[in-house]
């Protein structure tokens, strides 16, 4: 009968047209505080933080297009204020940017690396044949990009925004918070699947592995750090994860040098056993198998010159 009861009240609720549908979207996500004012949001396509600053919200990382308007309610309940000062876009890729067509038109500050910017901008083709991205409209791109730091103002302190180089894309990048010592990852660590570098838009495989060894630096005994998708870890499975990586691309190099295939290194699956839970490997060997093909003059990866 109570089931029944919540059935009619959910119907009444729905013949409000929208109002309804974003409520129960809003459902789908849940924050827990981390630290003093920084709030991490957890929802279908993975992590955020929203860092509540005295005069407005600082979200770190966007959701997909299709859960911005939940998110945004979902945020505005959880932090009681509807002003978002800005939003950080760790790389281009849709469940990062897909806020920023809801808050371009508010003025937010949209922030970047350059390379998302650029990427953002262009056509995308993957291998040069397939669309997978058409150019933002001007007014939607980030309008505040850097290149290799930046420092963000928060709470009389900063929010360090770093590059991570060559990874998941060539635009990837990390929010750092000293202060609070929380660590937004950006899209080199997820724990709860394997992370496939974004060949079209220059990841690279090698690269990962370095982003891997920068964010190393930064994670001390009481660093908490979240991936992009996944539970947030400490320094222990951080370094367990980065070793992991490091090794297992150690075994791709040694298939490169043996000039296998990127379908017979997939079918090899050098990954058997490290990660079941994550589920099936194939598309991060077979996308950073073949990242190597254009980093082939990269000796320092690649254990010397390839014969
Ligand atoms: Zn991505």
């Amino acid at each position: 009968m109570r089931g029944i009861t919540r059935l009619l009240s959910l119907f009444a609720c729905c013949t409000v047209a929208g109002i309804c549908q974003v409520a129960a979207a809003a459902e789908q996500f849940t924050a827990r505080q981390l630290a003093d004012n920084i709030q991490l949001i957890t929802g279908p396509s993975g992590n955020t933080l929203a860092a509540v600053d005295s005069d407005g919200v600082i979200l770190i990382e966007g959701v997909p297009a299709k859960l911005a308007d939940a998110y945004l309610a979902f945020v505005t309940k959880l932090t009681g204020t509807d002003h978002i000062k800005a939003v950080v876009n760790t790389h281009w890729h849709d469940e990062s940017t897909g806020l920023n067509a809801k808050l371009a038109p508010k003025g937010v500050t949209i922030i970047a690396h350059a390379n998302t910017r650029q990427w953002l901008a262009s056509t995308i083709r993957k291998r040069g044949e397939e669309i997978i991205h058409k150019p933002t409209p001007k007014a939607q791109l980030p309008n505040k990009t850097f290149r290799d730091k930046l420092l963000v103002p928060f709470r009389g302190g900063n929010i360090e925004l770093g590059y991570s180089f060559q990874a998941h894309t060539d635009g990837d990048i990390y929010a750092w918070f000293p202060q609070q010592n929380v660590l937004f990852t950006g899209p080199t660590v997820r724990t709860d699947a394997w992370s496939p570098v974004d060949e079209a838009t220059n990841g690279y495989i090698g690269g990962f592995v370095d982003a891997y060894d920068s964010l190393a630096r930064l994670v001390n005994d009481k660093t908490t750090v979240v991936p992009l998708s996944g539970a947030v870890i400490g320094k222990v499975e951080f370094d367990e994860q980065k070793a992991m990586y490091a090794k297992l691309v150690k075994e791709m190099v040694a298939l490169l040098r043996k000039s296998r295939s990127a379908d017979e290194v997939v079918i090899a699956n050098p990954a058997v056993g490290l990660k079941p839970q994550w589920g099936d490997p194939s598309a991060f060997l077979d996308q950073g198998f073949r990242s190597f093909y254009g980093n082939l003059r990269d000796s320092r990866h690649l254990g010397g010159a390839m014969p």
